[in-house]
């Protein structure tokens, strides 16, 4: 409604109720239907005004309430960012860990290298894959000589310091690619991919030669390697090359074979089979 209007309305409002006030029109037979229709008229604008201030009133509440879902929204967002990079942190970590965990369980505490259900897991991948590329593999079977012996003499710890350097020998005389790891006790397996019984032989010779090289005084602390002087540290080794059709256990047998006789025929030796 726009000013003139307004005070139109307005001023018809006061003359009406002059009119009505006025004792000249008391008499007036349109004076009753008159007031009648201003009080109607009142009482519709009364109305009107009461729907119009709802109206208003219902405007605000619903700015209000679309600006506070707007700021809900925004709140919420910043904190699904949050959540979404707590949850991506908590992902890596939780990735991380597993992967920690799953390394952990196929790694031998005390050497650092594969236990034997990695060796395990590696010896069926090339068993599969030897008998897919009819490119044989290579194992060797390693016991340490007369540890107990290393054990009995200079105690249980110096034997552990002892395997941990066979560990490092062994892994010196092994090429890039060939795989090794602590089949239990003082035995390591090394498993030689892709490597013919001529080619492995060398590899085998150069790891037991290795171990035979071992330097106390380099290799522990000075009061053990002085109680260790004079005793020489060797590993007697069985090695066989898979053969077609076979199974790992069958070529670990055989090496375990060559092993034995090895130990049988003095020690400190590479035995096939
Ligand atoms: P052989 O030349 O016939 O193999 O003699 P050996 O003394 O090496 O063989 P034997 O099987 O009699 O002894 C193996 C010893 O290795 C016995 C065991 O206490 C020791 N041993 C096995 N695992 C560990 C280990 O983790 N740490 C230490 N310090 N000793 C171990
Ligand atoms: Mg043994
Ligand atoms: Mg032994």
């Amino acid at each position: 409604m726009d000013e003139s209007t307004l005070r139109a309305e307005t001023d018809l409002i006061r003359q009406i109720e002059s009119l009505l006030d006025d004792p000249a029109y008391t008499e007036n037979p349109l004076r009753e239907p008159l007031a009648r229709l201003f009080e109607m008229s009142e009482g519709q604008r009364e109305r009107l005004e009461r729907l119009v201030r709802i109206a208003d009133g219902y405007h605000q509440i619903s700015r209000e309430r679309s600006e506070t879902l707007s700021e809900q929204y925004d709140r919420q967002l910043r904190r699904l960012e949050k959540l979404a990079r707590i949850s991506d942190r908590y992902q890596n970590s939780l990735r991380e860990l597993s992967e920690a965990l799953k390394a952990a369980a196929l790694q031998d505490p005390l050497t650092g290298l594969g236990n034997r259900r990695y060796l395990m897991e590696r010896l069926k991948e090339e068993t599969e894959r030897a008998e897919r590329k009819q490119t044989p593999y290579s194992l060797i079977i390693l016991d340490v000589d007369h540890f107990k012996l290393v054990n009995d003499r200079y105690g249980h710890e110096v034997g552990d310091q002892v395997l941990c350097e066979i560990a490092k020998a062994i892994r010196s005389g092994l090429r890039e690619y060939d795989l090794c790891g602590r089949w239990g006790g003082e035995e390591f397996l090394v498993i030689l991919p892709d490597t013919l019984l001529e080619s492995a032989r060398p590899v085998a010779e150069r790891v037991r030669l290795a171990i035979k090289s071992i330097e106390p005084a380099a290799a522990f602390a000075p009061d053990v390697s002085a109680r260790m002087s004079g005793f020489e540290l060797s590993a007697s080794l069985g090695l066989s090359t898979h053969r077609r059709g076979e199974s790992y256990e069958e070529t670990l047998n055989r090496s375990d074979e060559a092993l034995r006789r090895a130990k049988e025929a003095g020690r400190d030796q590479v035995q096939v089979d």
